[in-house]
């Protein structure tokens, strides 16, 4: 079957991937597959601006290609790769920034969290972030990136670097990568409270057993109004709820829905209802994950070959763009 065109999505190498990535970003490159050439980068340099050592960089990169292995992504049809593997991606990074704005760069509202963030790490690696983004997206002549309405400005700065440099070189060597928009869903960690991340430790992680996912599944946070089990809930305002609309059947969706606002149902139940859902959910993501474990050095044969393909894409692009930078 033919596709539509190529798919470049990127991500830092956070280790094992919790429930957030899965129902924000994997789940959603695994279905690309079906109609995308697909291309899926492990960011580990851009990883570099944050990371205050490298200790675990190798076994985080390791790590979050088992999970995206094991959550669908096919190597034979989709290239999965290391940032760092591909150098040129670098030498392209430095001839894009020269057609950047360093005040464009600077206004950036990502740029200035991260300056609040770390203070006392403020990198140039940091202001060149988006450069290096661009770099990615159009060394693999990637059409197409999916990102959420949010991140949709990225994508607009990438274009205007592609333009800026296309039409100073007279050229068209980059292509101007389109946004395809994807349904951002926000998944709430189990505090409740803040979006679910590593970093805050609010996470459920994809690969724990299937009794630590209970356990901490027992910790969320439901409708704080609801302090005894004889009192009514609001299920509107309970993140346990908003996960069993994504991940229990129907019926047990209306069922809840009724029963937690007449105290029919306690928290403690339902939550080990969710539990024994997202456990059955994840049934098959833990099978593949401990069947690709137990065939070694599978994960690292992976990401070699992928950056190998990833590489010959990227040399014929270089040499194009180095054509038209008439470079001698
Ligand atoms: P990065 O900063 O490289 O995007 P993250 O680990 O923050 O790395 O996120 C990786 C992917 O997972 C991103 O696409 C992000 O939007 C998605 N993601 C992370 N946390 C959540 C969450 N709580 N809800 C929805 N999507 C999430």
């Amino acid at each position: 079957m033919t596709k539509k065109g190529r798919v470049f999505s990127g991500a830092r190498p956070t280790g094992r991937q919790h429930l957030g990535n899965y129902l924000g970003a994997i789940r959603n490159y695994v279905a690309l597959q079906a109609e995308y050439d697909c291309v899926y980068c492990i960011v580990d340099v851009h990883a570099l601006t944050t990371v205050e050592t490298t200790q675990d960089l190798k076994l985080n990169t390791f790590e979050m290609a088992l999970d995206w292995l094991a959550a669908g992504i096919r190597p034979d049809e989709s290239i999965l790769f290391v940032q760092s593997h591909v150098p040129e991606v670098m030498e392209l990074h430095t001839y894009l920034s020269m057609v950047t704005q360093l005040g464009k760069l600077t206004d950036l509202p990502t740029f200035k969290e991260k300056i609040r963030q770390q203070p006392e790490n403020i990198n140039y690696g940091l202001v060149g972030y988006p450069v290096l983004m661009t770099a990615d997206i159009v060394l693999y002549k990637s059409d197409v990136v999916p990102v959420g309405i949010d991140q949709a400005p990225h994508i607009e700065f990438a274009r205007e670097i592609v333009r800026s440099f296309n039409y100073r070189y007279d050229t068209k060597a980059l292509i101007e990568p389109q946004v395809k928009h994807t349904e951002v869903l926000k998944v709430i960690g189990i505090d409740g409270k803040d979006k679910m991340s590593k970093s805050l430790n609010n996470h459920i992680e994809l690969a724990s057993t299937p009794e630590e996912t209970i356990k901490r599944v027992r910790e969320m946070v439901t409708d704080p109004a609801r302090q005894r089990r004889t009192d009514p809930g609001n299920p509107d305002v309970c993140n346990v709820f908003t996960m069993h609309k994504i991940m229990s059947p129907q019926v047990e969706v209306d069922m809840i829905n009724t029963e937690c606002r007449i105290a029919g149902i306690g928290c403690v139940d339902c939550k080990l209802r969710f539990a024994t859902n997202l456990n059955k959910h994840l049934e098959p993501f833990r099978a593949k994950r401990a069947e690709l474990v137990s065939q070694e050095s599978y994960v690292q044969d992976v990401l070699h070959d992928g950056g190998q393909r990833a590489r010959a894409i990227a040399q014929k692009t270089m040499i194009e763009v180095r054509e038209a930078m008439q470079l001698p």
